[in-house]
């Protein structure tokens, strides 16, 4: 609750005294506030990690290859994900979100207790781990990320493989040699199917809805993959044995390279769930004995290293986007001044004059080298920059700006006829007037700008005829003393 207080009728011995009351007020209804955030927090987490044992359990009885414990690889993945994680009271929350799904669904206490704390010292040792990846391996932003994200997971999988065979060996005198070796592979296949998924995540719930809403687009691109997908897995039904679990291998690969990061993580995970069931429901004959548990630990291997591929080529797809995204925004504008690059002004202005009137103007400012040689090149660049920012705020989202070079600039205004286009340069020509250009906190200097203007009628191709048609009346501003605007039409 916000803390209101009113002072203005205190004396100042009151004022004082309430000051003191309401910055206690308001520390308190702070940590009010922080308590409360911390208490939904740990409940969250509870929540997650509760349904992700019942989860767990639950797969259990469908046979040992469809066992699948993602609650591990949840709480590293969320905990490396959120550094702020690791309080008393979400430690609190992990641990009993562990053992009461066991105790609920009939297990001894003994037993509920040395297997969640296998688990749990095993995920503490993961959260150690990945917390010392960057950030950016831990999202798969660089080519060797996923192969960092493979040799960390490595770790937590062993130590809760270890500790979990001893648990199972004292508590239900199972065999440790192949207790370790099912909890290893179970572990790795799902540290390596939901950490990427926890990890890619987008942050924002509308970026989420922009990555998880299928467009049209995204339809289509995701069509002949599935489709794919589909006919390897027919494939694999028809021919069976050992090999068909590699057979989709070519359709994961189309699918990471066509997909957003995020989605192919996704699909990924659902694959090797989908696979672990449909295999251990016998819809593919493997002509395997899937109650050897050799077998089990096998096939779990083979699924989650075949992940890894397909995890790699959209990790490095999404990386190369991203760095055609970064080189064509250099491409497009001028790293000084924000403006438009030459080439893109031309590309966005031809577009909106094949559709609209536009009005077309070419801006100058007046005696910039005297800038240079009076203040420096580095004020120069300055006085570029403030100018851009003028032109800016004064365009707002409508209309082109470039610059064709030097200290001149360009602005191509869509659905402006030539009079409107006159009072706005008018307006930007005064506002750059008053701009002072200061430095180090005092005023160096003031500037001005000359600027022509011509129209260009809907449906002209000719950028480059309408800018000489301007760079003409520019220049008549120019002769005629500078700091004016001259048009087509007057
Ligand atoms: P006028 O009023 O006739 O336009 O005179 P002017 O001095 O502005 O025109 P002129 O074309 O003679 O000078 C332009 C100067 O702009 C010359 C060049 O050194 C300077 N210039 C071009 N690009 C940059 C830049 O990126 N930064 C800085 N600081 N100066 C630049
Ligand atoms: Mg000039
Ligand atoms: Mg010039």
């Amino acid at each position: 609750m916000p803390v209101f207080c009113c002072m203005h009728s205190l004396a100042p011995g009151q004022r004082a005294k309430a000051f003191r009351l309401c910055s206690a007020q308001s520390g308190e209804a702070m940590n009010n506030t922080a308590l409360r955030a911390q208490t939904t927090r740990a409940a969250a987490l509870f929540i997650i990690i509760f349904l992700a044992c019942l989860a767990g359990i639950v797969s259990r009885p469908a046979g040992l290859l469809a066992a699948f414990w993602p609650a591990n690889a949840l709480l590293v993945g969320l905990f490396t994900r959120d550094r702020s994680l690791g309080s008393p009271l979400d430690m609190l929350a992990v641990v009993a979100a562990y053992i009461l799904p066991d105790l609920l669904t009939g297990s001894s206490v003994v037993a509920a207790v040395s297997l969640s704390a296998a688990n749990i010292v095993g995920g503490v040792a993961g959260i150690a781990v990945f917390r010392t990846l960057s950030p950016r391996d831990f999202k798969l932003g660089r080519p060797f990320s996923v192969i960092k994200m493979a040799a960390a997971s490595c770790v937590p999988a062993t130590v809760t493989s270890f500790f979990g065979a001893i648990a199972a060996n004292l508590v239900f005198g199972a065999s440790f040699e192949k207790e370790f070796a099912l909890w290893l592979s179970s572990e790795l296949t799902s540290y390596v199917t939901i950490l990427p998924f926890i990890a890619t995540m987008p942050h924002r719930w509308r970026n989420l809805r922009r990555v998880t809403t299928p467009s049209q687009r995204s339809f289509a691109r995701m069509g002949p993959p599935a489709v794919a997908f589909a006919m390897c897995c027919a494939f694999g039904v028809l021919v069976g044995g050992p090999g068909a679990t590699l057979f989709p291998l070519p359709a994961l690969l189309w699918f990471a390279m066509a997909m957003h990061l995020f989605a192919s993580t996704v699909f990924l995970l659902v694959y090797v769930v989908l696979a672990q069931l449909v295999l251990s429901a016998g819809y593919i004959d493997l002509r395997l004995d899937l109650t050897d548990p050799r077998t089990i630990v096998s096939l779990r291997f083979a699924i989650s290293l075949i992940v890894l591929g397909p995890l790699a080529v959209a990790a490095i797809t999404a990386r190369q986007r991203s760095l055609v995204r970064q080189l064509r925004r250099a491409l497009a504008t001028d790293t000084l001044t924000g403006a438009l690059s030459r080439g893109e002004f031309v590309r966005l202005s031809t577009h909106s004059m094949a559709e609209q009137n536009c009005a077309v103007l070419i801006i100058d400012i007046d005696h910039f080298k005297e800038i240079n040689d009076t203040y420096g090149h580095a004020a120069g660049d300055l006085a570029l920059t403030r100018f851009a920012e003028v032109v800016r705020s004064a365009l707002g989202r409508e209309g082109h700006f470039g610059r064709l070079g030097g200290e001149e600039f360009a602005l191509v205004l869509p659905g402006v006829a030539v009079r409107e286009a006159v009072h706005f340069a008018n307006l930007l020509r005064e506002r750059v007037a008053d701009t002072p250009i200061t430095r180090s906190g005092r005023t160096a200097f003031n500037m001005t700008v000359s600027i022509g203007i011509s129209s260009a009628a809907l449906g002209s191709t000719h950028l480059d005829q309408a800018l000489q048609r301007a760079d003409k009346l520019l220049y008549a501003a120019k002769a005629g003393g500078r700091n004016r605007v001259m048009a087509e039409i007057w």
